[in-house]
């Protein structure tokens, strides 16, 4: 993806009127196009100036896998730095959510989540998170169906990405390219107060979630290690701040580790944070990853969900799509990066200026 504004630029630049720049950009974000090459509404000579200039898409796909239900189809894309990044595309009824990732691997750590594991190899810029919806609408053309929703809930954390993940955000937003409604695309954090804090003065319309996983600091210190800088006094205060200041429903998500952050005396601490005006709390059940930690059984999901409601907490319990495909964020890339050398990966799939093979 290219960003409007640099559009605009490299067309003037090229003392073309700012007409062409509109097409180029519609070509990019409604017609999905991946090379200028095809962008036969412009003349010859001005889709190779463009493509000896700019670099329509930043991601090329190396593998996909599908869910045997077919509502999960996970992709692992390989950056023009040759870093893993990975995205996926979940269809449940008449929605069409992408999550997307926003950094290559985590530097947050937790001790259940694959990216933590493959440790913080860089940001990704906003043009490679557009990149990863852009590549969810392309599969989606032949079903007529378009992406609904967006979060960015992939590898990374996007607070410690914050500029790039706003600019993504307004990039998907934008009424004159892809026009996702705002309401539609939530950002989650593991708990950056100082994100959540400036979150709270953007004044839009996005969601935010709050990735909670435990409820006492001591559990959370070892689960969510970033705990330690922003305990659940900050992280809740700040919450609090968010809540009063936009009036905006806020999202917790709470990844159930059988045995671990599901006894009574978690649900009970749980309970006394989430009984608060506008708070809901996704529960999702763990997606094993080769770690210490086991996947509840459907009957404990629903034990910790009924506890919870019963002591009044606004409680979903998050339908888990792709268990089958590695589904979780970081589960495909760290099982890549175990297997082979990341700078190996995709060889001749490379983004460059044609060829792409990204988008599916
Ligand atoms: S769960 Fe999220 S914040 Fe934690 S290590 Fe994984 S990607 Fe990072």
């Amino acid at each position: 993806m290219i960003e409007r504004a640099v559009i605009e630029e490299a067309v003037a630049g090229l003392g073309e009127p700012p007409f062409r720049a509109r097409q180029v950009y519609e070509a990019l974000t409604r017609g999905l196009a991946t090379d200028f090459a095809g962008m036969t509404v412009l003349p010859m000579r001005l889709r190779q100036a463009l493509a000896a200039r700019l670099t329509p898409v930043t991601l090329a796909e190396v593998e996909t896998r599908i869910s045997r239900r077919g509502d999960a189809r996970k992709t692992l894309f390989v950056t023009a730095d040759g870093h893993p990044v990975e995205a996926v595309l979940m269809t449940v009824a008449r929605r069409a959510t992408v999550c997307v990732s926003s950094q290559v691997g985590c530097a947050v750590g937790c001790a259940f989540c694959a990216s933590g594991r493959l440790g913080l190899r860089r940001d990704l810029t906003a043009e490679e998170m557009v990149d990863q919806v852009l590549a969810a609408q392309r599969a989606l053309l032949s079903t007529g169906r378009r992406v609904t929703n967006v979060v960015v809930m992939g590898m990374g954390e996007p607070f410690h990405n914050y500029d790039a993940t706003l600019r993504a955000c307004r990039m998907l937003n934008d009424p004159a390219g892809f026009a996702l409604a705002a309401r539609g695309i939530s950002v989650s954090t593991a708990g950056v107060v100082p994100g959540i804090e400036r979150f709270a003065r953007e004044g839009l319309q996005l969601n935010l979630a709050v990735s909670l996983h435990a409820a006492t600091d001591a559990l959370r210190d070892d689960l969510v290690p970033l705990n330690r800088s922003y305990p659940l006094k900050a992280v809740f205060g700040a919450c609090e701040r968010y809540v009063q200041r936009t009036r905006r429903k806020l999202f917790f998500e709470y990844v159930q580790l059988a045995g671990v952050n599901d006894t009574d005396e978690q649900v009970e601490a749980l309970a006394n944070r989430m009984r608060r005006p506008l708070y809901h709390l996704n529960l999702i059940a763990y997606n094993e990853a080769g770690g210490r930690f086991a996947r509840p059984s459907p009957q404990a999901v629903q034990s910790m969900r009924a506890r919870l409601e019963a002591r009044g907490v606004r409680c979903t319990v998050r339908r888990s799509s792709g268990a089958d495909i590695d589904a979780a964020c970081g589960q495909l890339a760290l099982r890549r990066a175990a297997a082979d050398d990341p700078a190996d990966w995709g060889s001749g799939h490379r983004p460059g200026r044609a060829g792409l093979t990204s988008g599916g």
